[in-house]
């Protein structure tokens, strides 16, 4: 007979699975008093910790959640990434053009009355306002739908 008592380990291993552990430590516990009411506590401690009730939402969490799914899956989410390549494009298009022309273009202002360089400037920057306030619309809308309320 084993004299020692069980480990904490060897009693929790015995508790989740009897045969996990030696003939010895097997024969010691039908013999042992103190070994048998470890594992009675252990045991006690294992059976409430699975009858523990799942922790639950007040609100219905899948149904909420899938349907922002849905609802970011309806968005026309492939067009829109669409428009921002060929945005980027045609930024990066001007930006190259600016880049390779600027001498041409600094004649360009050098040459045309105050007038024209005024009505391009605005125009520009009616474009670029316009494009701005249509990308933080769309950013807005896409952030309405995550946000959860
Ligand atoms: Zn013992």
């Amino acid at each position: 007979m084993k004299e020692l008592h069980l480990s904490e380990t060897e009693i929790q291993a015995y508790v989740l699975n009897s045969s996990a552990i030696g003939e010895e430590s097997r024969f010691h516990i039908q013999h042992c008093g103190i070994c048998k009411e470890e594992i009675a506590r252990y045991k006690a401690v294992f059976s409430t910790i699975e009858n523990q009730a799942l922790p639950k939402f007040e609100f219905n969490l899948e149904k909420m959640v899938m349907s922002q799914i849905m609802a970011a899956e309806k968005s026309p989410a492939k067009k829109g990434v669409l428009v921002y390549l060929i945005t980027f494009l045609a930024i990066l298009g001007i930006g190259f053009t600016i880049y390779y022309a600027r001498e041409y273009f600094m004649d360009l202002f050098w040459g045309t009355p105050q007038i024209s360089i005024m009505i391009i400037t605005v125009a520009a920057s009616g474009l670029i306002i316009f494009q701005a306030v249509d990308y933080f619309r769309k950013f807005r809308r896409k952030l309405n739908q995550l946000s959860f309320n």
